[in-house]
């Protein structure tokens, strides 16, 4: 088994690990070593050159099975090593109805809480009913409720914080051969209806994954453009103040895109952010550079390194700060290198 965790990573980046272990069941990652690495599909990790000074557990238990059926819900609870998108599909044959504008995005149904994945106006938190973790503190094994999830706009309290390994993953989802009602612009015309409308599960799915690919978003061996973590920055969310003063410094540049929150925060594009900065897609010359599908998502070209990522990450940083005042956050988990 190749030590190095590039292979692991869907950046194909990043250095060696002390030792790898591989976990295939929640009893196996119960077992994990204090201080390992959890790491599932690679796909939101940028791991430094210098790799990881200890051990690196995958997570690779399997597993989906009903756990209670109602007549009109049914809760499934997932085993953390299994892929995600395998679960969406399964859900979408099955008539289950709830995650399917989150088809396409990979990596493990483990992961989905870290960062309460997100994509096409459905988020994991509208779904999950309950994280079965070991709280490495302790040694405890715990069901958490979403209400101590801390579900957030691309965040929970998992995130950044190696307390929680998830074993398992519950999900209620409505027994309904039609999609939850669409809420996603862009989503509603490529199917030709109104938000707020519902499609065949089928539909749904096979739309979201036309979308994904056109924007290099689905993985994809044969397409450059896929070897990355996605999203490199979240859409930062400004507070009154520091919104108006970001639409004056753009004042020229017409009506950026933006979606009001509570308390009178406004999230702002990162992607319009970058490129109306001067950073548009196929930006960067050599081994890495912004994908020439999507603004937001920073890829590997091959031969490169984490150091040239992590470059070009705070060129773009800098300059969107420069520009409009805004600061960007990464949105993967940075192991071992920071920004
Ligand atoms: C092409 C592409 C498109 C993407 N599109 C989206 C998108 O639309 N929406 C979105 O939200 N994300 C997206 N992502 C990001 C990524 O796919 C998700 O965040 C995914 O959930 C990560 O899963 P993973 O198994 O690969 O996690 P990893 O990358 O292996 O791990 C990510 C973090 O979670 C921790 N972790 C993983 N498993 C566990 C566990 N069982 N217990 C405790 N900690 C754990 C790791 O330690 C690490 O800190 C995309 C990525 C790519 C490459």
């Amino acid at each position: 088994m190749p030590d190095s965790l590039s292979a692991y990573t869907t950046l194909g980046l990043g250095g060696r690990a002390q030792r790898v272990l591989i976990a295939t069941s929640a009893d196996e990652l119960v077992q994990s070593p204090a201080n390992s690495f959890i790491l599932a599909g690679g796909s939101n990790v940028v791991v430094g050159d210098g790799g990881y000074p200890g051990t690196v557990v995958l997570v690779r238990n399997r597993g989906v099975k009903v756990r209670e059926a109602e007549a009109e819900t049914v809760t499934v609870t997932v085993e953390a090593g299994e892929s995600w998108d395998g679960v969406v599909a399964q859900a979408v044959e099955s008539g289950w109805s709830g995650i399917e504008c989150l088809s396409g995005i990979p990596g493990s149904a483990g992961a989905t809480p870290i960062q309460n994945v997100g994509a096409y106006g459905q988020e994991v938190a509208e779904t999950i009913t309950a994280v079965r973790v070991l709280d490495r503190t302790t040694g405890e094994r715990l069901v958490m409720g979403p209400e101590e999830c801390g579900f957030a706009y691309r965040a929970s309290v998992f995130k950044h914080n190696d307390r929680w390994l998830v074993l398992s993953v519950d999900f209620r989802l409505a027994r309904s051969p039609e999609s939850a009602p669409v809420r996603y612009g862009e989503l509603a015309r490529a199917l030709g209806v109104e938000i707020g409308d519902r499609v065949p599960l089928a539909d749904a799915r096979a739309a979201v994954l036309a979308l994904r690919a056109g924007k290099g978003m689905v993985l994809d061996p044969a397409d450059p453009d896929t070897r990355s973590v996605g999203s490199f920055f979240t859409n930062p969310v400004l507070e009154a103040a520091a919104y108006s003063a970001f639409r004056e410094r753009a004042a020229e540049l017409g009506e950026p895109p933006s979606w009001p929150g509570s308390g009178g925060v406004v999230k702002v594009s990162a992607a319009w952010l970058i490129d109306r900065a001067g950073f548009t897609k196929g930006y960067g010359s050599g081994t890495v550079g912004i994908s020439t599908k999507h603004t937001l998502a920073l890829t590997h070209r091959g031969g490169g390194s984490t150091a040239e990522l992590l470059d070009l990450a705070r060129e773009i940083r800098d300059g969107v700060k420069d520009r409009f005042g805004v600061t960007l956050h990464p949105e993967p988990v940075l192991v071992n290198c920071e920004l």
